[in-house]
């Protein structure tokens, strides 16, 4: 079995030497940081998942490559059962989490890159779907985490990437005997700086003249010209100032945690090069990547988050003594209503997979109905979010520290006035919770990872059948 335990993981971690910056200041031990220690501790809670006899149908699966049993996070598609098991992994992390599955970006790049390595081979003889199999082969016998990257700073968006700063986009600057030399930078790049192993795919659709962009490739942590910055914002100076986890809305494993990766006239070895200037195959890249990461990060994921946003809103409603109030109930209702619909997309997403290319042997989820699942979930999620706060009440963003418990001088103040049905503490620390899903980074974090709704919108607009549908009309109307 190649899957490591999670004090291995810990272990390989501690030795991960990025150079990252967090809040204007070099982070030197990501373990003893306190806001890298949560990317560090939702991954070691993966881990233990994974060998949690329970979950292993969910989060375990056997290699096409070896038989051996892997953890799910590196394994492909090789039926749509796969893909219904992989969008199960997706929710039951969240559940358990409340924040990222930081072993999700780099898997949901893996069937795209099978696939359309194989294709490439198959029509234009590179030998890129060997050396990703050879890399596979690598990362599933190790165990390792590996992030995904695929958005670019893109610095002016109406422009092209030669129109403007080159490195705005990752690109190759140099082709060498040994290998290539890339520059750029990817933004947003989710648990990037505590992950093994980086996959850099291209973040637009290229063009004639664009094919130093047409790049894909893999690199380890903290490779030579590697610069990591990571995300700080409110939530942050929450989690560097507090000195006892109680006073976090998630405690052990905080907010989604990104970075902005730069990559500096980086070397990366032809072995580790999955394309290199074939532009008419990054269309193809991005959307197989797009429509993995829509069903699962877009749809399944996030019903996991509002799952909890669910249970917390009724214990607030009980604590409250209003869980039998009509307006309360149908607003729960509702709040189900739109959690169920994302999650029957994603399935139905799954259900309708298909072998693409057919011949490669991987298997992909249906595109319409993954951009839904996430389109859905866009809208869906800050409707959830609205009635979470207004069935909370004010108190979701006006409420004293629960560290005012501990002062003798009003204490009892605090525990008079901020009981409920239940004594203030109780209260207290669920509304905390509540307030890191509806006061926090979770709705923009929602509607923007995986690609805010025009994306999906286009994707939407351009695979329907209108021709099909025009007729079907027009047939009925005796035109
Ligand atoms: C929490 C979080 C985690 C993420 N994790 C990852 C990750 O692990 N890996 C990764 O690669 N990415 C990741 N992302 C990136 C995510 O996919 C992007 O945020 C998303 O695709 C939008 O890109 P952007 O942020 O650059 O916004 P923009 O592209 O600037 O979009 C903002 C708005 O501008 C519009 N817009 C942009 N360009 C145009 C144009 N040319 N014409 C018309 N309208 C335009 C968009 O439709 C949108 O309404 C993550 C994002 C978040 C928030």
């Amino acid at each position: 079995m190649a899957i490591i335990t999670v004090d291995e993981y810990r272990e390989r971690i501690s030795k991960l030497k990025p150079r990252l910056f967090i809040g204007g200041k070099k982070v030197e031990k990501l373990l003893d940081h306190p806001i890298t220690r949560g990317v560090i501790e939702a991954t070691a809670k993966v881990y233990e998942l994974t060998l949690d006899p329970q979950y292993s149908d969910i989060m375990t699966a056997k290699s096409h490559l070896t038989d051996e049993t892997i953890s799910r996070s590196l394994h492909i598609h090789q039926n749509c059962q796969d893909i219904e098991k992989r969008l199960e992994m997706a929710r039951l992390s969240s559940q358990k989490l409340g924040t990222c599955n930081y072993r999700c970006p780099g898997n949901e790049m893996l069937p795209g890159l099978a696939a359309t390595t194989w294709e490439m081979d198959k029509d234009i003889g590179t030998e890129y779907q060997k050396r990703f199999t050879e890399y596979l082969s690598y990362v599933q016998k190790e165990d390792l985490v590996v992030s995904g990257s695929v958005t670019d700073t893109k610095g002016d968006r109406s422009k092209r990437p030669l129109d403007q700063d080159p490195d705005s986009y990752v690109h190759v600057k140099e082709k060498r005997s040994d290998g290539i030399i890339v520059s750029g930078a990817k933004q947003h790049a989710t648990g990037a700086y505590a992950a093994d192993e980086h996959l850099i795919l291209p973040g637009l659709s290229c063009r004639k003249g664009e094919e130093d962009y047409a790049v894909a490739f893999a690199i380890p942590n903290g490779s030579e010209g590697i610069t990591y910055i990571g995300q700080y914002n409110p939530y942050s100076i929450e989690r560097e100032h507090a000195d006892d986890i109680r006073y976090i809305g998630n405690p052990i494993y905080g907010q989604r945690e990104t970075s902005l990766i730069i990559f500096d006239h980086v070397f990366v070895p032809w072995e580790r090069v999955f394309m290199c200037g074939e532009i008419e195959y990054t269309q193809r890249f991005i959307t197989r990547f797009a429509k993995t990461h829509r069903m699962n990060c877009g749809g399944a994921c996030k019903v996991g988050f509002i799952d909890l946003i669910i249970g917390a809103t009724q214990l607030i409603a009980e604590y409250h003594g209003l869980s039998r109030a009509s307006h309360i109930v149908q607003k729960i209702t509702r709040m189900i209503q739109l959690s169920n619909t994302s999650l029957a997309c994603a399935i139905a997403a799954a259900h309708l997979g298909k072998e693409e290319p057919i011949g490669s042997g991987v298997f992909m989820p249906d595109e319409a109905m993954s951009n839904l699942a996430k389109l859905n979930t866009n809208e869906g999620f800050w409707e959830v979010m609205a009635f979470a706060g207004d069935i909370a009440g004010g108190i979701a963003v006006t409420m004293p520290g629960e560290m005012e418990l501990e002062n003798p001088e009003i204490k009892e103040y605090v525990s008079k006035y901020l009981k409920s049905a239940v004594p203030a503490k109780k209260r207290m620390r669920m509304v905390k919770f509540l307030q890191n899903w509806v006061a926090g980074l979770h709705g923009v974090g929602t509607s923007q990872g995986a690609g805010p709704s025009q994306n999906e919108m286009l994707v939407l607009y351009r695979i329907t059948d209108l021709k099909g549908k025009k007729k079907m009309a027009q047939e009925l109307a005796n035109i």
